[in-house]
């Protein structure tokens, strides 16, 4: 059944020119882009977003690379669509990301790893729902 989830481009690649190369990746892998859109997220914003990371020693690190540049937000539809983008990400080190994988290809560090994918239902519809209105996902 096609499941809808959600992804980012991070600003390291968008920075590196990356983008375009990302999307195709992720639409020839049989996705639907349903809603996306480039904007510049504050810490606080990067803050929320993160909430679940709060406790972990990288929050600080990890929401000022989030808000350092602008990125790419977009919900993403197909079936099994979650698993499928997490397996096209690859692991978030790059340095053990599969051969192939948008991280092998285009991650500089397990921080500055190019893509954010969803990693089950419940934080996919918390992060559709930050992003994007349901007029907007279409
Ligand atoms: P994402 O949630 O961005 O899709 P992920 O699910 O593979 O990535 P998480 O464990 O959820 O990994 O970590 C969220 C993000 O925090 C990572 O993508 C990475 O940018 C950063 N991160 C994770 N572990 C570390 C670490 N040890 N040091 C620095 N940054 C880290
Ligand atoms: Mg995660």
């Amino acid at each position: 059944m096609a499941q809808r989830t959600f992804s980012i481009i991070k600003p390291d690649a968008m920075r590196k020119n990356h983008a375009g190369a990302i999307l195709a990746e992720i639409e020839r892998a049989g996705f639907r882009i349903v809603a996306i859109k480039k904007l510049f997220i504050s810490k606080a914003q990067a803050e929320g977003f993160y909430y679940v990371h709060r406790e972990r020693p990288f929050f600080a690190s990890l929401t000022q690379f989030m808000s350092s540049g602008p990125i790419i937000a977009m919900v993403l539809e197909k079936d099994n669509a979650i698993t499928d983008l997490r397996k096209l990400m690859g692991a978030t080190n790059p340095a053990n990301a599969d051969e192939g994988t948008i991280r092998k290809k285009f991650a500089a560090s397990i921080e500055e790893n190019a893509i954010h994918g969803s990693d089950a239902e419940d934080t996919a519809q918390f992060e559709i729902g930050y992003f994007f209105a349901g007029y907007e996902l279409l």
